[in-house]
């Protein structure tokens, strides 16, 4: 077979091709790696490097608006901590409505709340009932997808509360984690993928 590779010389195109390839090398030279962190034999990939590069920063929320330029969408619901960072700028440029899906215990309303799963464990995350515009279309944005359990929790949340997840959005995803299998039925968009952890 065949592989027809596209001219990288076309900016447009090379970009579809790094896309669909979920290699994005601009996210890629942003993003420190520690190795054992938190703990031996885990390799973190670290954002705030990429916070703390204008360029980088700026241009992972215009890929975010440039991807869902079509998408029909009544707010912007962002996990705890680092999905605030990236979902804030970008509710502001949509003007749209931007959620926080907190840890427990820091939201001072009436609160709905999901357990899920972690490696050792478990965890909740909660939401201000009212926030959630009811029937409306949420895009839920995190740093990075590992396992999806944190993920799929945020969507059930938006759920119960009766909106729909229109998508998901990570800059970073780790598929040999197997995420795809938890959010199955979930439209998720990345900008870079890591098959080693
Ligand atoms: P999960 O629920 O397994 O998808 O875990 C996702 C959350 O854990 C995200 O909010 C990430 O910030 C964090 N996380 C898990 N693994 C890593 C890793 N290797 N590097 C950086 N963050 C991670």
């Amino acid at each position: 077979m065949i592989v027809l590779r596209p001219a990288l010389d076309d900016m447009a195109e090379s970009r579809r091709y790094f896309a669909a390839m979920h290699n994005d090398p601009i996210i890629d030279k942003a993003i420190r790696k520690v190795p054992d962190f938190p703990k031996p034999g885990i390799l973190f990939y670290d954002l705030t490097s990429l916070l703390a590069a204008p360029a980088a920063f700026a241009y992972t929320v215009d890929r975010m608006e440039e991807i869902y330029a079509n998408e029909p969408l009544d707010a912007v619901a962002a996990i705890e901590a680092r999905g605030f960072l990236l979902a804030a700028p970008y509710a502001l440029r949509r003007q749209i409505p931007l959620i926080l899906l907190r840890k427990k215990g820091k939201l001072p309303g009436d609160v709905i709340s999901r357990e899920f799963t972690l490696e050792y464990g478990t965890d909740r995350i909660e939401v201000h009932r009212e926030d959630v515009p009811s029937g409306g279309r949420i895009l839920v944005v995190d740093d990075l997808i590992a396992t999806g359990g944190t993920v799929e929790a945020a969507c059930e949340l938006i759920e119960e509360a009766g909106a729909t997840v229109a998508g998901v959005f990570a800059v970073v995803a780790l598929p040999f984690l197997d995420f795809n299998t938890k959010l199955r039925d979930r439209k998720i968009t990345y900008l870079q993928e890591y098959n080693t952890e």
